[in-house]
């Protein structure tokens, strides 16, 4: 058994009052996973159950506790309802329980599979690592102000959000580069798999300290919680600010560093990533982008900290990708209930879940895209 710090600490305040389970005074579901599996042990307060259970010596490791315990896209949803003092560690409890089942039953196959893509190319889809031959296709410097972090989805699935990045950062005159990425050890740690985390933290701060940059843009939700909360929780140092995109754009738009030159037409439902919003408290720099750059924007009816998720995260894709798309088809709902079957957020990995769930005729864009057409 590894050091259970956060288990230690708050595992014990779970009452079970059930808060988790819906929106606080609305009665609207909050739990993606505990909504579709119908059972306790698919919502935080039986995962905590079972982590007590475990930890008491109560109960003994078993396979058919991985499902109860995977199955959850560590939204933070729960977090957010509840209103008992271990509220804010949900997550990291989940995690952490789920780092202690893997020392015990190993972990599931699509995650091994990450671990085992991240070992031989250092990107958990296993494409051949590239990152240095793209900053030469781009006549990137060594030294510069700010590192572009472009993330695993970005850099190998969802190459138009990396290619707006790109384009945006060379429009507004900022002097950049792109260093030798590994991945940002997101979806090892939200898996359980925590053994390589500190050596790929390690070499990504080691390569950005390289550059001399004070200043470093993710334009994935999933590295920006990484780097900027878990690379500290390592206790790693580090001398350079970490931004999302969103972030970015809010200071170019209002600095006029980038200007607007042309109006955006279509009608977008916002959805808020998890990793961005309930993870980081990011939610007004989308919103003042949009605002600024003119872009018809509309609230779904859960949104902001009680946002549905797009059920991508946490391994969920991998492992449960049926319910993981059904989880997308809900938030996409959503989008139509109030009028629009267009969806603009901000992270690479909601993209691919909420275009995997959309029809045809769908726009499912990232903001960076849209302040590219139009800048
Ligand atoms: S996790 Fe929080 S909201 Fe859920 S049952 Fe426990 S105390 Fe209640
Ligand atoms: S993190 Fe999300 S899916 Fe997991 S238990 Fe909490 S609300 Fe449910």
């Amino acid at each position: 058994m590894g050091s259970l710090t956060v288990i230690d600490e708050w595992l014990h305040r779970c009452i079970r009052c059930g808060n988790c389970k819906y929106v606080f005074k609305e009665y609207e579901p909050s739990c993606p996973s505990g909504e579709h599996f119908k059972f306790e042990t698919y919502f935080a307060s039986g995962r905590i159950r079972i982590a007590q259970g475990i930890t008491k010596g109560d109960m003994e490791w078993h396979e058919d506790l991985l499902e109860p315990l995977f199955a959850c896209t560590t939204c933070g949803s729960c977090e957010s309802q509840c209103l008992a003092p271990h509220s804010e560690h949900i997550v990291d409890i989940i995690e952490e329980i789920r780092a202690f089942a893997i020392e015990s039953l190993g972990a599931l196959p699509k995650h091994q599979q990450f671990h085992d893509n991240i070992v031989k190319e250092q990107n958990p889809y296993g494409e051949v690592h590239h990152a240095r031959k793209l900053r030469e296709e781009h006549y990137l410097p060594e030294k510069a102000e700010y590192v572009y972090f472009i993330g695993c989805t970005a850099h190998y699935r969802q190459t138009q959000i990396r290619d707006a990045t790109l384009s945006i950062l060379k429009k507004a005159g900022i002097s950049f580069t792109i260093v030798d990425e590994y991945c940002c050890s997101s979806p090892l740690l939200r898996t359980g798999q925590t053994d390589l985390a500190p050596e790929l933290a390690n070499h990504n701060i080691k390569e950005i300290q390289a550059t001399g940059a004070k200043r470093v843009v993710t334009s994935c939700s999933g590295c920006y919680r990484t780097m900027k909360r878990d690379y500290s929780k390592m206790g790693l140092d580090y001398q350079f600010e970490i931004l999302h995109t969103a972030q970015l754009l809010e200071e170019l738009l209002a600095t006029r560093k980038l200007s607007i030159k042309t109006s955006s037409e279509t009608e977008y439902a916002w959805h808020d990533p998890c990793h961005l919003g309930r993870h980081m408290n990011v939610y007004d720099a989308p919103r003042k982008v949009m605002e600024i750059a003119g872009v018809k924007y509309l609230e779904m009816e859960q949104n902001r900290e009680n946002a549905w998720c797009c059920g991508a995260g946490g391994g969920a894709r991998a492992a449960f990708s049926d319910w993981s798309i059904l989880t997308s088809e809900k938030r996409v709902a959503q989008a139509k209930a109030i009028g629009t079957k267009n969806i603009v957020t901000a992270c690479p990995f909601c993209i691919t879940n909420l275009r995997d769930a959309s029809s045809k005729e769908s726009e499912v864009v990232d903001l960076v895209e849209i302040i590219d057409r139009i800048t």
